[in-house]
């Protein structure tokens, strides 16, 4: 089995370097990933200019390759043949803050997972979510662990034919491993607090950031927020059609005339 490695938080990033070690226990592993942080990009395909990829190494001596494109253009340069053999499984990850409900639409981690499906290989997006108040460098082998285990299990089970799943993986922290277990869960909801930040330049000109606190949710039954609040791995099954039912039910008689 071999297994492509990214991220949306750059090939150096320690999360990374903990999921290309665990996922080495399943099979032959290559890293692609962007050379710098690409967290909140969303969907990105890169064509106005062109891409380049260098050889790099991890932390752990280990041959890397980055890219300067978004982490959607390092899945899809990887298998589109930047990387010869071909490749089974995309894993994306480990991000530092857990991507649930509508994260998934900014998430660079998630839509690494869902280029690797667009080119017809399983993709599982892996996300921690690391408590804002915890002191000093936290621990992403536990969770890199518990990842590679369950990719196994999902990249063994039986799907239909020549459907490509993509998995959104959160863990909660715990450093321990004591998870309360896993849920297959649908999206939920999130609650941004996202808050206008506007400044001046030395010139008096405004500029601005999207600031504000960190998101919270809604602690709904059956959902990836649900079950990460209550010491849950949650794992949902995405797809990319957006179609929204209601609107095909509930969409009005249009004319031209
Ligand atoms: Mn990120």
């Amino acid at each position: 089995m071999h297994i492509l490695v990214t991220n949306d938080d750059g090939v150096q990033a320690p999360g990374l370097l903990a999921l290309a070690q665990a996922m080495r226990k399943l099979g032959r592993v290559s890293v692609l990933a962007p050379d710098k942080n690409w967290s909140a990009c969303g969907h990105v395909k890169t064509m106005s200019r062109p891409l380049r990829v260098n050889e790099t190494r991890l932390a752990d001596g280990s041959p890397a390759l980055a890219c300067d494109g978004a982490p959607s253009d390092c899945v899809a340069l990887a298998l589109m043949g930047v990387i010869e053999e071909p490749v089974d499984l995309v894993i994306s990850g480990i991000n530092p803050n857990a991507n649930l409900g509508l994260d998934v639409t900014y998430s660079g981690t998630v839509t690494a997972a869902m280029e690797a499906s667009i080119n017809g290989v399983m993709g599982i997006a892996v996300s921690l979510e690391i408590p804002a108040d915890l002191q000093g460098a936290p621990d992403f082998m536990t969770a890199a662990t518990t990842a590679a285990e369950l990719a196994r299990q999902l990249y063994a089970a039986p799907r239909r034919a020549a459907r490509q799943p993509i998995w959104n993986m959160n863990l909660p922290y715990r450093p321990n491993g004591d998870y309360a277990g896993v849920q297959i869960t649908r999206q939920g909801v999130r609650i941004y607090q996202d808050a206008l930040d506007k400044r001046l330049d030395p010139r008096g000109h405004p500029y601005y950031w999207i600031g504000g606190d960190h998101p919270t949710g809604r602690d709904d039954e059956g959902t990836d927020f649900g079950a990460l609040v209550h010491g849950f791995i949650s794992l949902t099954p995405l797809r990319m059609d957006m179609t929204d039912p209601d609107g095909l039910e509930d969409a009005p008689e249009l004319s031209l005339n």
